[in-house]
């Protein structure tokens, strides 16, 4: 099957970090972090409806006013997220620059932007192009198991990390289980498709008990017909589950024991682990102080969590030249023959 999201590191292995997530046959992108996006073709990065920040560290926001450049002046709604005190930076970002025109615009571009604190509670704001950009405190939300945002098809969770004292987010994207419809199994059982089918997968997906039932009504050249069948029996039968993809990823952690619990638990059986490596093994010291990873912590990571796959990436200037031994010793910790 082909997977639903495609990604693309929008500035390589070296560049500022930015996940581009692109949903196919969809207008519509996600970002894991906010660095420079400037070499993004417009038409990308209008897609964007969420862009999630591991941290305000410069190269992982300052895409935030090209991101808010081309949005102005368009009917868009953007949301963000980020660790504590992200409503503020955001908030600053935007008092940065003067909106005595903007409220006259037909269309309105509306920011919601949420950091997710110690409490567990998501703390929201909005800024609307309308009333200036001024910010307009809304209720926190309840974010179970980090959850920051829960669609139909898909979720975003976050783990806060340990990054020198200050909390930097790890993020999965964890799609969900694609239902599909057996045509040939409807018609054995005389079953028509139709609006139930949604019924059916809508409530399948949000767990309703097997015994449950679900009434069936249609209309034929026959006249109009009614079945109740179990959701258990119609779920068995006709439904084909396929599980949905996970893409993880962290940047800027330190190698302490509980950003280590967290983050393999947050890269389990990932389908793809974007890690950062920015330094080589031999500068371990020099990762430990600046409360980042080296290729061997990242690899090893990797191969803890059961990842599918490794892709690190964020690799420091100082090993300019060098990136292809990083990833050796990453593929090295990762395949578990790393020193
Ligand atoms: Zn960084």
């Amino acid at each position: 099957m082909r997977p639903q999201f495609q990604t693309h590191l929008v500035n390589g292995t070296t560049g500022d970090p930015v996940l581009y997530i692109d949903f196919q046959f969809r207008r519509r992108a996600l970002l894991f972090d906010l660095g420079e996006i400037s070499t993004l073709p417009a038409r990308r990065v209008l897609r964007i409806t969420d862009a999630f920040v591991s941290h305000t560290h410069m190269d992982h926001f300052i895409g935030f006013d090209s991101l808010l450049r081309l949005m102005v002046g368009r009917s868009k709604h953007l949301r963000l997220y980020g660790p504590p005190g992200f409503l503020d930076r955001v908030m600053h970002r935007l008092l940065g620059y003067t909106w005595n025109l903007v409220q006259n615009f037909q269309v309105e571009l509306v920011i919601h932007a949420a950091e997710l604190r110690a409490d567990g509670l998501l703390h929201r704001a909005r800024f609307r192009s309308a009333r200036q950009f001024e910010r307009e405190g809304l209720e926190p939300l309840e974010a179970p198991g980090g959850v920051l945002r829960n669609e139909d098809e898909f979720r975003v969770r976050a783990v806060p990390l340990d990054h020198n004292g200050i909390v930097s987010l790890g993020f999965a994207l964890e799609e969900k289980a694609h239902l599909n419809v057996w045509k040939d199994r409807l018609d054995a059982l005389g079953l028509p498709t139709g609006p139930w089918l949604t019924e059916l997968k809508q409530r399948v997906r949000r767990g309703d008990p097997d015994a449950a039932a679900l009434t069936i009504r249609w209309r034929d050249g026959d006249g109009d017909h009614r079945r109740v069948e179990t959701l258990g029996r119609l779920r068995r039968e006709v439904l084909r589950e396929v599980p949905g993809q996970t893409i993880a990823f962290v940047v800027d952690a330190a190698f302490d024991a509980a950003n280590r619990r967290a983050i393999i638990d947050l890269a389990r059986y990932a389908d793809q682990f974007h890690v950062e490596a920015p330094f080589l093994n031999e500068a371990t010291a020099r990762a430990a102080a600046t409360g980042h990873l080296t290729a061997g912590q990242a690899g090893w990571l990797a191969r803890e969590a059961g990842a599918r796959r490794v892709i690190p990436f964020h690799f420091s200037a100082r090993h300019s030249g060098q990136e292809s031994l990083i990833e050796e010793q990453v593929r090295a910790a990762f395949a578990g023959t790393g020193s």
